[in-house]
């Protein structure tokens, strides 16, 4: 019989370089990693596969998912639900998987209630500081002002969460691949090779973030 996977739940601001740390994972190639695919009612972005990136499903249907139990968590954001599936990810830790939740903090919170800790390894990926976070989200060139600003500060706020985590990566310019290994050897119980993008604690991550 397989030994039971894991959860691993990752957070972190728009611009924390999150989808990036997370893309070797996407292949499937590095065993025993799967993604969670979450439904979502927003619109599909160009290039987002459905049923690959996300669920994409209307409000109607969402709504009867919350209704019928079928999602073991759900937040609204941005004013879209986003939720993950539940038959999926239980499946999924039986086969020994290490399931990854790629979520914002109010769903991390209800997975933290629900499961044994033993059973979920929680990573809170931070940009470097206020600077690089604003350089980040304005050289993407497709958000508006007001959604710069929104974002910035919605950031500010889920660094107050950081404290729910296990672990506080901070994700500096071009050292996506250090969090990614950093990722992988916190999930095996491994030390982290690059223990600089290692934050303490909350404290530190925010004296880090707005100096
Ligand atoms: P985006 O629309 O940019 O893909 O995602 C917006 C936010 O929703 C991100 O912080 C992402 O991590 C989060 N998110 C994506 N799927 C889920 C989910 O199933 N549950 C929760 N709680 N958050 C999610």
């Amino acid at each position: 019989m397989n030994k039971r996977g894991k959860v691993l739940i990752v957070s972190g601001s728009a611009g924390s370089g999150k989808s990036t740390v997370l893309t070797p994972f996407k292949s499937g190639e590095i065993e025993p990693f799967v993604f969670s695919v979450s439904a979502t009612t927003r619109k599909a972005r160009p290039g987002e596969v459905d049923g690959r990136d996300y669920l994409f499903v209307t409000k109607e249907r969402f709504e009867e998912m919350i209704e019928k139990g079928e999602l073991i968590e759900h937040t609204t954001f941005n004013g879209n639900y986003y939720g993950t599936p539940k038959g999926p990810l239980e499946k999924q830790i039986e086969e020994g998987k290490i399931v990854i939740l790629e979520i914002e903090v109010d769903g991390a919170e209800q997975i933290m209630s629900l499961f044994d800790p033993n059973d979920i390894v929680s990573v809170f990926l931070s940009p470097p500081d206020y600077k690089t976070l604003e350089k980040r989200l304005r050289g993407r060139g497709t958000n508006t002002e007001a959604d710069i600003i929104e974002r910035l500060e919605r950031a500010k706020v889920e660094l107050e969460y950081s404290s729910l985590y296990k672990n506080i990566l901070i994700n500096y310019d071009s050292r996506a691949n250090d969090v990614t290994e950093a990722i992988i050897a916190i999930t095996k119980g491994e030390n982290i090779k690059t223990p600089d993008i290692y934050c303490q604690s909350k404290e530190q991550l925010i004296d880090k973030f707005y100096n």
